[in-house]
């Protein structure tokens, strides 16, 4: 099988998708040359990546086409559709004829680190079996490689059926009948998932930048991403393409503790935390938490986008056991879903009075109690239960806010309950 991957052909500004450029070569493997395609992966790379291009996209096609021709096809499509003259795009492809053990840990290793272009350079040097073609630096190659590796090191895969918009309209608004969004949403739903945003009201599959995409329903069945991406009515379409994909999958999580974190990786980390949830402007929801058995504090955000997930987050109280997740970046943790595991529902209340039942005044530090009409004293301060607004279990930003590659509750298999925002 031969793989053909591409990557960092995206612009921001004007208006290409790997995708795209990966549906094409897909396609004149097919019609061009009579090829099989048995598959095209959409592969999230670290969301967390410095240089990352706009969703941090690779592309693989797998293909029964010999290398000669695989690399033909990527290398024209590359010159056709890549977007050079943004300084950003850096644009590559890589050809391979199978896909090398050693690239599964490679691979690992892209989702959660920073790698080198030189790292890609050595690997694709070193293997007389890979041919590349780039342009720019040559960062590409980088995500590339891991597209390659990726069918090796990765099991959970969901599908993503991403409908592309004739060349003229694009940079226009889309035309699109959000009930019939709605309706084949709720047809195909759990299904497909973050299709809409039921709470905020978005329709989450139709994307706002000039790029080709109409839209893209994402989804467990590729049955059902088909059918979703059939019943919406809109503008014409040019043409649609089913991916294999990396995303709702969390691979890009790694289970650490609070005193092994690095920037521009995320992590999956137990915690309880430490100081009362503080709104500031703009919206941004900001606690600390310290580590289980250390006093390392870390700072927790939920920004504005994510909207009523931050209700969640503000009902948070000091001693409250987590699990947190998400990507870290300047010392910050960016929420994307969290679990409570213990809430701690008491607090230290003043006591009250056994003759009058008032509550009774400190009479200093370290003074005790007193009762101002009695008289009567008490050591301390006394427990009291309180009711929480929170229940235990797991808790997620919604669909608006959802980052391609986090898993929605709703594909998770837990013990715990789960708070699913769909
Ligand atoms: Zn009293």
């Amino acid at each position: 099988m031969t793989v053909v991957a591409i990557d960092d052909t995206d612009s921001r500004t004007k208006g290409m998708c790997t995708t795209y450029v990966g549906h094409q070569i897909a396609e004149d493997l097919k019609n061009k040359h009579n090829a099989q395609v048995e598959r095209v992966l959409l592969v999230r790379l670290n969301p967390a990546a410095k240089h990352k291009t706009r969703g941090n996209a690779a592309i693989a096609v797998h293909t029964n086409a010999n290398v000669e021709t695989a690399f033909e096809v990527a290398k024209n499509n590359l010159d056709k559709y890549a977007v050079v003259d943004d300084d950003m795009t850096n644009p590559a492809t890589v050809v391979t004829e199978t896909i090398p053990d050693y690239l599964k840990e490679y691979t690992d290793r892209v989702m959660h680190e920073l790698i080198e272009i030189s790292e890609a350079e050595d690997i694709i040097e070193q293997d007389e079996n890979i041919k590349s073609y780039y342009k720019g630096n040559g960062r590409g190659r980088i995500g590339c490689l891991a597209a390659i590796g990726a069918w090796k090191e990765f099991d959970d895969w969901t599908y993503e059926n991403i409908t592309y918009r004739f060349p003229e309209p694009r940079g226009t608004e889309r035309d699109i009948d959000k009930e019939s969004v709605v309706k084949a949403a709720n047809q195909y739903h759990p299904k497909v998932w973050d299709t809409i945003d039921r709470t905020n009201g978005d329709t989450v599959c139709v994307p706002h930048t000039p790029c080709p995409i109409l839209h893209g329903i994402r989804g467990d069945s590729k049955e059902a991403t088909i059918a979703v991406g059939e019943r919406i009515e809109s503008e014409p379409v040019e043409s649609s393409q089913v991916f294999m994909t990396n995303q709702g999958t969390d691979v890009h999580l790694q289970e650490s503790t609070i005193d092994n974190v690095d920037e521009n990786s995320a992590y999956k980390i137990p915690c309880v935390v430490s100081s009362v949830p503080e709104t500031k402007e703009g919206g941004h929801v900001f606690f600390k938490v310290k580590g289980i058995n250390s006093d390392t504090e870390l700072t927790v955000a939920a920004f504005e986008p994510t909207k009523n997930f931050r209700d969640y987050v503000r009902n948070l109280r000091k001693g409250d056991s987590l699990t947190i997740c998400g990507g870290i970046k300047d010392n910050t943790l960016k929420l994307e879903k969290f679990k409570i595991n213990e809430l701690n529902t008491t607090e230290l209340q003043n006591p009250t009075c056994s003759d009058c039942g008032n509550s009774m005044s400190s009479m200093g530090a370290n003074q005790g109690y007193r009762c101002n009409s009695c008289g009567d004293t008490k050591p301390s301060k006394i427990e009291v239960e309180i009711d929480r607004h929170l229940e235990k279990g797991w808790y997620e930003v919604p669909p608006c806010a959802r980052r391609h590659i986090s898993k929605p509750l709703i594909r998770m298999e837990s013990d715990e309950k789960t708070h699913p925002m769909t």
